[in-house]
């Protein structure tokens, strides 16, 4: 099958960060998670990286929090398909946790390029370690994620920062929260379905 210039580029990124060793993540990864979803789309999910299922199947958002984010786009009317959805880094990071040097390399080699390619029009960060990314990258000040829920227009895109569906996982009373702050950004969100190439 011809792949289009877009498709192209992004299957290029995809086929690097399966067999990266750039950062010492890859020792401990069993699969690489380059992203997935609808590289047309206006709307990127960003969350930190992949944790135990997404490991094993190479898949982002796959396991309990994957199934939390699902029910949290049904709630928006959004199909799963219709956004595309990456991590901040491709590898499994120990607790959760990647180092300030593994983000660096992982950003600056895919991440941005993703951005680059797929020219998202609404970033949704999906937690403080993709929200910090985003907004340092656009030369703005992160503090921490009080700004959930909020809408922040910046040159190339607009950014709305949401706690990381995980969180809800291990904090019940956030999940309460997190269903508002998705119905709250209902319709600002399924604008940029509208923009679909
Ligand atoms: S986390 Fe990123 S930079 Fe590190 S090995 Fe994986 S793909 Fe490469």
């Amino acid at each position: 099958m011809d792949l289009n210039p877009k498709e192209k580029l992004i299957s290029e990124i995809n086929e690097k960060i399966k067999i990266c060793k750039l950062c010492d993540l890859y020792k401990i990864r069993k699969n690489a998670v380059p992203g997935e979803g609808n590289i047309n789309s206006k709307i990127m999910l960003i969350g930190l990286g992949p944790g135990k299922d997404e490991d094993i199947q190479g898949r982002p958002f796959v396991g309990a929090a994957g199934k939390f984010l699902n029910e949290l786009l049904n709630l928006v009317g959004i199909k799963r398909e219709e956004v595309y959805i990456t991590n901040v880094v491709k590898c499994i990071p120990p607790n959760n946790k990647p180092n300030e040097h593994q983000i660096f390399i992982c950003t600056s080699n895919y991440l941005d390029k993703q951005i680059e390619v797929i020219k998202p029009r609404l970033i949704i960060t999906l937690g403080e370690i993709a929200t910090k990314y985003i907004f340092e990258k656009n030369g703005k000040k992160f503090v921490n994620m009080s700004i959930h829920g909020k809408v922040f227009e910046f040159k190339n895109y607009f950014v709305l920062p949401m706690f990381h569906p995980a969180s809800a996982l291990y904090n019940p009373s956030l999940k309460e929260k997190i269903i508002n702050d998705w119905l709250k950004n209902k319709e600002f969100i399924r604008k940029f379905l509208a923009k679909l190439e």
